[in-house]
């Protein structure tokens, strides 16, 4: 049973004042989008009759076939609590169809939708906490971002070193008041950079969160007359931003990768879905590491992963096992950051480790010591591959990786690919400062 009907909705939208509804979806690239309606339409949003024109979004539909229709999930219903109080906004987050009815095969949420019943069908739910890191940052005079944050604080630092407290304290406060659990919030490693980390759901809730926490800390960073970003390497030379996802698979209400007298208290279906996370991570990369930039985070030194191993404890591993056991026992996948498309990126996740169930497979073994350190031969002994080095990598070991297409599907991988091919050509045939400083007087 949902938590709203659509009498529900037409009571609260009456009782609480609300004068416009976004409906909101996210396109391949993992921008949220949205139609406001006002409060006179809500009856034919709930009938699922707004339409949309879907030849106008990136990887959506060519221009022929672009009437689509938006149908609301009742239970993402909010209010937004830094929109005005009187005359309130609310928002609904919808999947994307087609005219005849049918899910539209490039909404991201209808892909996840669909692995996540091959994972139901076999009796798991698939539960996501992600930890979203970023910056915040200062703006010109004329409003403009910058890089510059006139905050000094590290790790776990508090004010008046920390700059960022009150916005971080507002961002939680709202998030609050939208029917979020914030587990904890600090600043981060580098100067500007914080981490706020909420309670994990099932991964639909999960990425829905996500997109929601993204708008969140952006609109009440700009209140505040700051920039935040979730650009994974902002600043070259200091710490990056990851989105870390902890994963879980539970069976009738009970946590499969808990198994107390199995090795090191993990279940042999938890060594599995880890095999398969990392037989699936190079071909899912270009997923979980979307940008050019995404790849400069992904280098030794920063507590970012790039090499694929898993560990039970090591931060320069791509797999940790946190420490909790029993309903807290989760994988915690260390490679995305969080420019993603979340909802990609929990259904490629996910059918990598349903791969790894189904075909039984057995992880490598453990890697304790600290990779960084590794010299490239003592890495090769120990048969642990690099992640890839560059979008353009990426993109190709996606399009090599059969059970990444399957789970994205024809129509969302062949978008996904030709997009990002573009964005990497695009890249490729710019001059940088870097080549300018190195090059043009020495040469
Ligand atoms: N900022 C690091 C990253 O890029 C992670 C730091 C941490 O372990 O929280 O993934
Ligand atoms: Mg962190």
């Amino acid at each position: 049973m949902g938590k709203y009907t659509k009498e529900d909705i037409l009571r609260l939208v009456e009782d609480e004042d609300i004068q416009f509804i976004r409906m909101q979806f996210t396109d391949i690239f993992g921008q949220l989008k949205n139609v406001a309606i006002t409060a006179s339409q809500i009856q034919r949003a709930l009938d699922n009759e707004i339409m949309m024109d879907g030849s106008s979004i990136e990887g959506f539909v060519r221009i022929e076939e672009s009437d689509q229709y938006l149908y609301p999930d009742l239970d993402t219903f909010a209010i937004l609590p830094w929109r005005p109080q009187y005359g309130k906004v609310a928002r609904l987050i919808c999947e994307v169809h087609n005219p005849d009815g049918t899910p539209f095969a490039g909404d991201p949420r209808n892909v996840l939708k669909r692995v996540i019943k091959r994972a139901e069908d076999m009796g798991y739910t698939f539960n996501a906490g992600p930890e979203l890191e970023f910056f915040l940052f200062q703006t010109d005079e004329d409003g403009r971002p910058t890089t510059r944050t006139s905050d000094e604080a590290g790790y776990f630092d508090l004010g008046p070193l920390d700059h960022g407290e009150s916005t971080r304290r507002e961002i939680c406060l709202s998030l609050e008041e939208m029917g979020f659990e914030i587990e904890a919030s600090h600043h981060e490693v580098a100067a500007g950079q914080h981490e706020i980390d909420f309670k994990y759901a099932d991964a639909l809730r999960a990425a829905d969160n996500i997109m929601t926490f993204k708008l969140a800390v952006k609109t009440l960073a700009q209140k505040n007359g700051l920039h935040a970003t979730f650009m994974p390497k902002p600043v070259p030379g200091t710490a990056g931003s990851g989105m870390h996802i902890n994963m879980s698979l539970f069976k009738d209400g009970k946590n499969a990768f808990f198994d107390p007298d199995a090795p090191g208290q993990l279940s042999p279906l938890a060594y599995q879905f880890i095999a398969g996370l990392l037989a699936h991570v190079q071909g899912f990369c270009a997923l979980t590491n979307p940008l050019v930039n995404s790849y400069k985070r992904l280098v030794p030194g920063y507590e970012a992963p790039c090499y694929a191993a898993w560990s039970s404890s090591n931060r320069s591993a791509l797999i940790r096992i946190p420490a909790p056991r029993g309903q807290g026992t989760r994988v915690e996948l260390r490679s995305p950051d969080p420019s993603c498309n979340p909802y990609l990126v929990f259904a490629a996740c996910l059918a990598a480790g349903l791969d790894g169930i189904e075909h039984g497979l057995t992880p490598p073994p453990e890697i304790a010591e600290n990779i960084y350190a590794m010299t490239p031969d003592a890495r090769a002994a120990r048969g642990i591959q690099s992640l890839p080095g560059t979008l353009e990598a990426a993109i190709h070991a996606m399009e090599a990786d059969s059970v990444v297409l399957d789970a994205l599907g024809p129509h969302t991988s062949a978008q996904y690919i030709n997009g990002k091919l573009r964005e990497w050509e695009e890249y490729r045939t710019q001059v940088s400062q870097w080549e300018l400083d190195k090059y043009l007087v020495t040469y």
